[in-house]
């Protein structure tokens, strides 16, 4: 941890003082933690009711449920920061949606063509645009990892280089080699995987989960199949992003894409002298894998449906109070999509996202309730955005993070919400991005007055830091964190943790109907408003630790 200049430390100890004893005793008078947890379920309940229909990205739901966040933004008195004088930002998308019973996938071994079945051995990605006819040998290449920063690259090894990669689909399972930091291994899964596919002249990529990077079973990755998949608009939207910030881009040529079933995997090995049982035990260990030909092609035909949506972020300002740092800003962020109507679990075909990330958007609500009701405000002015499609793909903060509605430059610090999982008492929270900047120190600070131990994420193999919305501003080179409450191995709350990912998670049982800790969430929302304020108020700007590797997109800004 760095150590602060001592007057600095003073200030900061006061400032959490202040807020405390202004926002606690103002807001909250006479309400204990269950009573102030109630009001924040007040609009869980509201915005993951079944009439809200999951909240799909481009439907009248998902409106219905930003009007209700525009209400309660006003009558905190935030003033509108999204484009037109209004709250919104608009962002188109381009939609598609893969037709399985009208696709085929075939494994064609020794000339013999052997048809997968959709749904069972493999599903069709629907995220990046899909070729229609596909016909190409397949290459298993380990991790799939290109990191040249690190030395370490699956796309161009000794047994495979780079050149037997053209015209070829990549066979890959997720997790890396024990030496790689887990937050690198999660950024090659990003941007810098397609264009390692594309300069290799890759045809696409077939990927494997592994149990460890799995948090629910095959049935439900299955059923998500058809789901939308979306992009940011390739119209002009999405091309000034890519102009600015490729990392933040979309890539719109096609590219085939799919998932394969790990219980039917060892079909794809056979014959190879490897077992996919093999490939697990060592992706397990975290130990190099070999990379080599599978001998076998895919065929395939994919149909799809293509569409176009619109749908809003939502942005409002609290302005800070320092004539010079109220020109600067602090975000705190969740995202308002879901999954909309699918697939029945338990007789229900609402998946209502009540965790995730309803939970989020409330406590953004009762940080701006908090604030509203504190008699000083903070010295940065804040910054409330409520983000669309991250489901998606994280589309509407990275589209946020590209085209801001304050100076790009303006923006110091992002906090973000998304399945905070206030399920068990509040003892520990993993922070997402803690490694990367100063503002672990501050979320140590406040973590240490509110008596809550600040932690990494102890399961680098779940991506977590890629999966949701901080990773943007991270891409835009704006420090960010974002939150979970933590748990050890072995613990009741860790069993609490694993059972809702199995249970809940994307299904339609992150419902209203689950047990939830509201005093704990209350707990949890007290700590994000004092962090909020402290980021806001440290008169140090936050920056990307020198050892980060993310220090480079600061650099671009
Ligand atoms: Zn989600």
């Amino acid at each position: 941890m760095r150590v602060r200049p001592s007057g600095c430390f003073g200030v900061m100890v006061c400032l959490l003082g202040c807020s405390l004893a202004g926002a606690q005793a103002v807001a909250v008078a006479g309400l204990n933690d269950e009573a102030r947890g109630k009001v924040w379920w007040g609009h869980v309940e509201y915005l993951a009711d079944p009439a809200m229909k999951g909240r799909l990205t481009g439907s009248a739901d998902y409106l219905k449920a930003a009007a209700y966040v525009v209400d309660e933004f006003k009558s905190f008195g935030l003033k509108p920061a999204g484009v037109d004088g209004g709250f919104y930002q608009p962002v188109k998308f381009d939609v598609q949606r893969v037709l399985a019973d009208k696709s085929s996938m075939n494994l064609v071994v020794d000339g013999r063509s052997e048809p997968l079945v959709l749904g069972k051995d493999a599903i069709l990605g629907s995220r990046s645009a899909q070729k229609g006819q596909v016909n190409a040998p397949l290459v298993f290449i380990g991790y799939g990892l290109h990191l040249p920063e690190a030395k370490y690259d699956d796309f161009d090894s000794a047994e495979v280089p780079a050149a037997e990669l053209k015209g070829k689909i990549v066979v890959y399972i997720n997790g890396g080699p024990a030496d790689l930091p887990g937050p690198l291994k999660s950024f090659a899964r990003t941007s810098p995987f397609v264009k390692a596919l594309r300069d290799a002249g890759a045809v696409g990529a077939i990927s494997i989960p592994t149990p460890k990077s799995m948090d629910f079973g095959w049935q439900r990755v299955a059923s998500g199949a058809s789901q939308p998949g979306m992009r940011l608009a390739a119209t002009a939207d999405g091309a000034a992003v890519a102009a600015k910030h490729p990392a933040l881009a979309d890539d719109h040529r096609p590219l085939f894409s799919a998932t394969f079933n790990p219980a039917e995997a060892e079909k794809l090995f056979a014959g190879t002298g490897h077992t996919f049982a093999e490939i697990l035990t060592l992706a397990d260990a975290q130990r190099p894998l070999p990379r080599f030909a599978l001998g076998k092609s895919v065929t395939a035909s994919v149909v799809g449906e293509s569409s176009q949506v619109e749908s809003p972020n939502i942005v409002a300002e609290l302005t800070g109070s320092d004539p010079v740092l109220e020109k600067e800003y602090v975000l705190v962020s969740a995202h308002l999509d879901h999954l909309g109507v699918g697939a029945p679990i338990n007789g229900k075909t609402v998946y209502s996202g009540a965790m995730d990330d309803a939970s989020g958007v409330a406590t953004v609500l009762e940080t701006a309730r908090i604030f509203s009701q504190t008699k000083s405000r903070p010295k940065r002015s804040i910054l409330f955005v409520i983000f669309t499609a991250e489901e998606k793909g994280l589309l509407g903060s990275r589209y946020f993070a590209g085209h801001p509605t304050v100076p790009e430059k303006a923006i110091k610090a992002d906090l973000n919400l998304d399945m905070f999982m206030p399920i068990f008492p509040l003892k520990k929270l993993h922070v997402q991005g803690l490694e990367q900047s100063t503002l672990a120190d501050d979320a140590e600070k406040v973590g240490a007055a509110h008596t809550i131990v600040i932690a990494v994420d102890p399961e680098p193999d779940r991506n977590s830091f890629i999966r949701t919305d901080q990773y943007s501003f991270v891409q835009a080179g704006i420090p960010a964190l974002a939150f979970k409450f933590g748990w050890t191995y072995g613990s009741p709350e860790y069993k609490a943790w694993r059972g809702w990912l199995a249970q809940r998670y994307h299904s339609t049982d992150d419902d209203l109907t689950q047990p939830v800790d509201l005093a704990a969430a209350a707990q949890f929302n007290a700590f994000f408003a004092d962090l909020a304020r402290t980021v806001a108020d440290d008169p140090a700007t936050p920056h990307y630790r020198d050892t980060s590797f993310f220090k480079r997109f600061e650099a671009e800004r």
